[in-house]
């Protein structure tokens, strides 16, 4: 093979070659995982110096955007946000025609929407992305990224796009998978400060964080990941029966939790919006219905 299509000789045949445009930490980590599985990669970066390790490796770094685009018929941005993207391509969109595009910069679902509004015309093929890890989990099949935009990008790229994280094809919209993105961010948040409220209410009576998150763990994966199972259906029918727990009980609960941590000095910020939440769906007259019955006063 002429080593200048291939300029990393553990390069294998067959695989897909791919630029990479953005390397900061998750782009640096994108094309590092492309170069490891034999994918001919191409990087460029505002900053050339962050480069150097890839090439290092055997990426190939191009001197311009439009030389980044030119060398592969798979582009993976993943820049800081939707005006870098448009600031790094917009110069050079009369040389995207008959390319794929894979956008993982994060945005909102509109930005992804003009993303793809804005490749049509240039008969660019646009598919966005979200990375559902941080840098150290590119690479891991356990690990999510979620894709939606063109069925015909995405079948086309799915194999170079496996090598990252498992592809999960959430369908057409282009705006759908940050959507998910933010979506589960935010259900991240709240599980995070969750933790953390829990984290400095053990600790107040001398419990390290390192004891008390295994247990916190198997709280969250065998018992609430299943309670939730059972109350995504209940949000679907439109249908809460209180058989487990009602809305009522868990505010008589809640203020165990509230007492507790005024008693330790613990900020109560996070358990009084919840039973202030959850107050509401009872005053809506969902007091006798299941938690999932919440979702009526949440969604407007
Ligand atoms: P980062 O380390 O700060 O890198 C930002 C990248 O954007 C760099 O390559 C930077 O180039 C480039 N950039 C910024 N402004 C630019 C401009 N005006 N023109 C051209 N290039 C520009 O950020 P990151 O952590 O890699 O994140 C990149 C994207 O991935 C973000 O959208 C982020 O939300 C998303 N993401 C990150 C993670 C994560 O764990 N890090 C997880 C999921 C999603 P220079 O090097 O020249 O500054």
């Amino acid at each position: 093979m002429n080593n200048a299509l291939n300029p990393n000789p553990e390069n294998k045949p067959g695989k897909t070659p791919v630029t990479v445009i953005g390397l900061g930490n998750m782009g640096s980590a994108l094309a590092a995982t492309l170069l490891a599985n034999g994918h001919p990669t191409t990087v460029w970066n505002r900053s050339a110096a962050k480069a150097k390790p890839l090439v290092d490796q055997g990426a190939h770094l191009a001197a311009t955007p439009e030389e980044a685009v030119a060398a592969s018929p798979l582009i993976l941005a993943c820049v800081l946000d939707h005006d870098a993207l448009h600031a790094v391509l917009d110069p050079h969109s009369g040389s995207l025609a008959g390319k794929d595009l894979v956008n993982l910069t994060s945005g909102s679902p509109e930005q992804a929407d003009e993303a793809a509004a804005w490749a049509g015309p240039l008969g660019l093929g646009y598919l966005d992305g979200a990375v559902m890890t941080t840098p150290p989990g590119v690479g891991n099949p356990e690990m999510m990224f979620l894709y939606s935009g063109s069925a015909e990008v995405f079948e086309r790229s799915r194999a170079a796009l496996a090598v990252l994280g498992d592809p999960l094809y959430l369908g057409p919209e282009p705006g759908r998978a940050s959507l998910y993105d933010v979506a589960l961010l935010g259900l991240m948040w709240s599980a995070f400060t969750g933790w953390l409220h829990g984290t400095a209410l053990v600790g107040a009576d001398a419990t390290k964080a390192t004891d008390f998150t295994p247990v916190a763990v198997r709280w969250m994966t065998h018992a609430v990941a299943g309670f939730i199972g059972t109350y995504a259906s209940q949000v679907d029918a439109g249908h809460y029966p209180g058989d487990d727990a009602t809305v009522d009980v868990q505010i008589a609960s809640i203020g165990h939790l509230i007492h507790a941590a005024a008693d330790r000095g613990v900020d109560n910020a996070l358990p009084e919006l919840l039973k202030a939440t959850m107050e509401r769906a009872s005053a809506a007259g969902h007091g006798s219905d299941s938690y999932a019955s919440v979702i009526e006063v949440i969604r407007v």
